[in-house]
């Protein structure tokens, strides 16, 4: 039974009221006026300087990257899919795990969401892409799911082998996370960012970036999002309106510039979970990630034993616990519609009874997060 007192302290999971303070939300409206008086709106000037410092900041190694301001994090991953002309009848791999965005892209480009089991740090399991990969196999996303990076020499090496499958990263929640150097979208064809408010950098609603290392991918998909309009007069493709809005890209300005800080303090909370829980060890399993990894923390994500006993006894003491996500992609009903089971994915599917979501952000104390371990530890004291 838990206990009748109530909470000593509060640990919200929610951080978003705190994002924007007062002088910054000050500079963000002196900004938007200045957009209004230019009348720049669509694709505007502050659309040119968001997309001029995500090309910067993701640069690869010896590559150029592109960087295309969208609309959301979701026609991230749809417009690169159109620009390599994959449709009906073409089959893409991504996670059973994954937020649904990822294969509803996949599915509303016609092609067949094919969906395969991940490993222990939630991240896609190569072996499984192997075992997927069929004739009509165009394309792999792999999903850096809590922002950590999945195996990209791993994935890479199974898309090469099988005559270049193309490989675009899903890494709406992975601004900022690096893979042996390189950010997400530099070991690949080309990577979807998401701007949504629960993303690593956000704006007043909705935004997304593709990234891409191809010249000719780039001018495509600036075609796409934009009615495949070469000139005013003459469209040369069928495409969308799918351009990011100049209004957040105003503010996406300003949230890239807090980017590096919101990263730096959620690895140094991280690294304190870590070390707290440690000696809960094996009932409780921290984060693990693949070698040269350096992860975002978009969230911090336990595997617990007795997670439903453990989720009721930290909301009973005031620590806001999410699970994300209860249901795998595979068993929700557009799963099941595509012929799927259970037993399909067992690692996703063991790993959503015991995974619990940490309130874990930059605008934490760590002496919040030691009530938070320190509630963990309780409940396993008196099982
Ligand atoms: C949020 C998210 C998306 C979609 O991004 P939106 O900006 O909400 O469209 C895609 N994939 C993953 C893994 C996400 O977390």
């Amino acid at each position: 039974m838990s206990v009748a007192n109530p909470p000593t302290m509060r640990v919200p999971y929610s951080y978003l009221q705190k994002q924007f303070p007062a002088d910054v939300r000050a500079a963000i409206l002196a900004d938007i006026d200045r957009l209004a008086e230019s009348g720049d709106f669509t694709l505007g000037y502050p659309v040119k300087e968001i997309e001029q410092r995500v090309s910067e900041m993701m640069r690869g190694k010896l590559e150029p990257t592109f960087a295309v301001g969208v609309a959301n994090g979701t026609e991230a991953l749809i417009l690169p899919l159109r620009a390599l002309g994959i449709g009906h009848g073409d089959e893409v791999i991504t996670a059973a795990n994954t937020f649904v965005a990822t294969a509803g892209a996949i599915a509303m480009v016609g092609a067949t969401p094919v969906l395969v089991d991940v490993d222990d740090t939630y991240t896609i399991n190569p072996e499984a892409i192997e075992r997927a990969i069929t004739p009509r196999t165009k394309a792999i996303i792999p999903v850096h799911l809590t922002g950590t990076m999945a195996d990209m020499d791993a994935v890479n090496a199974v898309a090469t082998q099988h005559r270049g499958i193309t490989v675009i990263e899903d890494a709406a929640q992975a601004m900022g996370a690096t893979y042996k150097g390189d950010h997400a979208g530099g070991r690949s064809h080309a990577a979807g960012i998401s701007f949504h408010p629960l993303k690593m950098m956000n704006v007043w609603g909705d935004g997304g970036m593709t990234v891409t290392r191809w010249g000719w991918m780039d001018e495509k998909l600036r075609l796409l999002r934009n009615h495949g309009l070469e000139t005013r007069d003459d469209a040369t493709i069928f495409g969308t309106n799918g351009r990011i809005s100049s209004l957040q890209a105003v503010v996406a300005n300003h949230g890239i510039q807090r980017l590096p800080w919101a990263i730096a303090k959620r690895r140094e909370y991280a690294a304190l979970l870590d070390e707290l829980l440690a000696p809960l060890a094996p009932r409780v399993k921290t984060p693990i990630h693949h070698d040269g990894v350096k992860p975002t923390y978009a969230t911090y994500i336990i595997r617990a034993e007795q997670r439903d006993g453990l989720r009721a006894h930290l909301l009973d003491n005031g620590v806001d616990v999410k699970v994300h996500y209860p249901v795998p992609l595979h068993l929700q009903t557009v799963g099941r519609n595509l012929g799927y089971a259970p037993g399909d994915c067992p690692n996703a599917e063991r790993q959503a009874n015991e995974i619990l979501t940490l309130p874990l952000n930059e605008y934490l104390t760590p002496d919040q997060l030691a009530y938070v371990a320190e509630s963990i530890h309780a409940f396993y004291r008196t099982r």
